[in-house]
């Protein structure tokens, strides 16, 4: 029997956020998904019910609307905080939004957990909190520092965090930092659905496999690492969404500490177009341009502190990764609302 029964997912609609509650439904929690669609819709919570036959309460409402939140998560006991605009490069054009977005947002959340008496807090950090390495593999001692407001808003967050369970040490607060989340549930109905011409490698590489993008632009030929390319820690986002089980788990006393989510295991682009062309049979054409501005060499966790304090380790591999993200593309090959 979970302690903790019934949860308040904010962003709970977005990609990690459905995988999540897929997983909380499957170990017997109740979901309650509070989230504005603004990088979303309904349609994936209806197939997170799909696919656990469970019903998930869903409530429509901005992170910034502090007296909804407050009346939406009476009777929760635990919070997990998804929601959040995630872009790098849009975080540099419009940092005010994403400081009102995500900090602000945070802020309205902390004080309606508090009017509830809701000490339990899953937290979505990233791995962009390190900045550029000092040291490989990362683990939570590495200094922290941010190179752009999207990561910076994490690091405040995470800051306030820290200030909050300080002040008042009745708070139970898991700060998972994520590395790179890929992949798909293994259905194929719910996967990363992202809007216009993706950011990201993973979801770039299935649209070209599908047909919807000519070719990859591989950032970076020149990188000081096995072939020259980007190395990253790809994580599947099913094992994710479990380390999010294990956390919420792992909150029976008072804390207050950052866990890094990921492999250990860092690969380059060319490793994951070359695992993708295995899963998905299909060529993926690339040419080799510039460095992205602001990005690193290689970035790969220490996961050990998750296997010693959540009990956690990854259990996919970038093959599996691959396989699940082709399926949810072939499945979806427009995405949600048009497949
Ligand atoms: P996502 O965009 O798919 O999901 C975020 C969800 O939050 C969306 O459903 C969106 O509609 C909702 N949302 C955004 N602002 C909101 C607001 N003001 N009020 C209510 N709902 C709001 O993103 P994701 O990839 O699932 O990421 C989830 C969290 O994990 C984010 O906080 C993100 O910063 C963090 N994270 C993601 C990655 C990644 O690569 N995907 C890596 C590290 C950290
Ligand atoms: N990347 C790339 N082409 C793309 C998108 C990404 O070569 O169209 C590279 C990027 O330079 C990095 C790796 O793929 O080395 C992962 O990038 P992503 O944006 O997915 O994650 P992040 O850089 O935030 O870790």
């Amino acid at each position: 029997m979970n302690r903790l029964l019934r949860v308040f997912v904010t962003g709970g609609a977005g990609y990690i956020g459905t995988h999540t509650c897929v997983e909380l439904l499957n170990a017997g929690y109740e979901v309650v998904v509070y989230d504005n669609f603004s990088n979303s819709n309904a349609e994936a919570l209806k197939r997170v019910e799909k696919i656990t036959g469970k019903k998930v309460s869903l409530i429509l409402g901005d992170i910034r609307d502090e007296a909804l939140m407050t009346e939406s998560m009476s009777g929760c006991d635990a919070v997990i905080h998804f929601a959040g605009l995630k872009a790098v490069g849009e975080s540099v054009e419009k940092p005010l939004e994403y400081y009102d977005n995500n900090v602000q947002g945070t802020l309205c959340l902390l004080r309606a957990m508090e009017a509830n008496s809701i000490h339990s807090l899953v937290f979505s950090s990233s791995a962009t909190v390190y900045g550029d390495p000092e040291y490989l593999p990362l683990n939570e001692s590495h200094p922290l520092r941010t190179t752009n407001p999207y990561g910076t808003t994490k690091l405040v967050i995470e800051g306030i965090l820290r200030d909050l369970y300080r002040s008042n040490p009745l708070w139970k607060i898991m700060i998972l930092r994520y590395f790179n989340p890929v992949g798909a549930h293994k259905s194929g109905l719910i996967g990363e659905d992202p809007q216009g011409i993706p950011n990201n490698l993973m979801p770039f590489v299935a649209q070209v496999a599908i047909g919807r993008r000519e070719a990859l632009n591989v950032f970076g030929g020149d990188y000081p690492t096995h072939d020259g390319t980007g190395v990253r820690d790809y994580i599947h986002v099913v094992d994710l969404a479990v380390g999010h089980i294990k956390a919420l788990e792992a909150l029976e006393s008072p804390q207050c500490r950052a866990v890094n989510l990921g492999t250990g295991i860092g690969y380059s682009v060319l490793d994951v177009v070359n695992a993708f062309v295995q899963a998905s049979g299909k060529s993926i054409p690339y040419v080799i341009a510039p460095r992205r501005e602001g990005d690193i060499a290689a970035c790969y966790a220490d996961p050990s502190y998750a296997r010693e304090i959540l009990g956690w380790s990854a259990s996919y591999n970038l093959a599996d990764m691959c396989r699940d993200t082709w399926y949810f593309q072939s499945k979806n090959p427009e995405g949600y609302l048009l497949s």
